[in-house]
């Protein structure tokens, strides 16, 4: 079959597809060629400088002076973050907070594609702040996407790890190999249901590294990029990182698509 043929084929089957399912707003669900439609586009909120240099959690425009937030300075004397730096596209709110239930929840595995899209643009595009600069994460270079792993037990009851869908699509967009090399070691509470100060300890020793996964990968030494959906205070990436960190792959960075403010 000739090419133009080919794709006429193609693109009839995407019609007749559109047709049947016609493709809808991740954030209202009314029908939308776009992943957001019009109206719900303008809501999307990019989370912008200023911002914390090393975990990125913005900061007061008006009351910015310094440029690193409280936690990450008080954690610089006494544990310093273990990622380098750790960013989030949009803050967790409509429309996005629901383009990420639909997604957890509502078994619409499909959208891990187009979100992960929103990722590579910000991987490619990050935001800029003027001091300090911080190298960005270093999105041509990066060795593995980790996702964030479930509890074993929650992933049997939700059939698949959206972190995991995430990576996967994002690996695919970057030619990056996904490992999943952590695996959580206990059950936790979700962190949004916790006050910041059990956050902490929520997570704390939830993870540990699946050494064998590890060894079938070789991932060497290079930068690694841990992926989540969404991050409330950034314990979860911290901790993850910390055991990366601790067994000896020194690059790591976090990046989640929406974070809870
Ligand atoms: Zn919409
Ligand atoms: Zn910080």
């Amino acid at each position: 079959m000739s090419q133009a043929a080919s794709h006429l084929l193609h693109t009839l089957y995407n019609s007749a597809l559109d047709a049947v399912f016609p493709p809808r707003c991740a954030g209202c669900q009314m029908w939308s060629k776009e992943l957001f439609c019009p109206l719900c586009q303008p809501l999307l909120k990019p989370i912008q400088p200023p911002f914390c240099a090393l975990c990125g959690h913005p900061f007061d425009p008006l009351a910015h002076s310094a440029s690193v937030c409280a936690e990450c300075r008080d954690n610089r004397y006494h544990q310093a973050p273990a990622f380098k730096i750790l960013r989030s596209v949009y803050e967790f709110e409509e429309p996005v907070r629901e383009a990420v239930h639909r997604l957890k929840y509502g078994d619409k595995i499909a959208l891990a594609q187009p979100l992960a899209r929103l990722l590579h643009n910000y991987l490619r595009q990050p935001p800029v702040q003027d001091a300090p600069k911080l190298p960005p994460i270093p999105h041509d270079q990066l060795a593995l996407l980790i996702p964030v792993p479930l509890h074993p037990w929650r992933h049997y009851r939700r059939g698949y790890n959206q972190s995991t869908l995430l990576a996967r699509a994002l690996g695919q967009l970057m030619q990056v190999p996904v490992g999943e090399i952590l695996r959580r070691t206990r059950h936790t509470t979700p962190q949004v249901e916790l006050s910041a100060k059990n956050r902490m300890e929520n997570v704390r020793g939830a993870f540990a590294l699946d050494e064998a996964m590890v060894k079938k990968l070789t991932p060497g030494g290079g930068p690694m990029l841990l992926l989540d959906d969404v991050c409330t205070t950034g314990s979860t990436l911290r901790e993850c990182a910390g055991v990366l960190k601790k067994f000896g792959f020194k690059e790591v960075y976090a990046l989640t698509l929406a974070r809870q403010l």
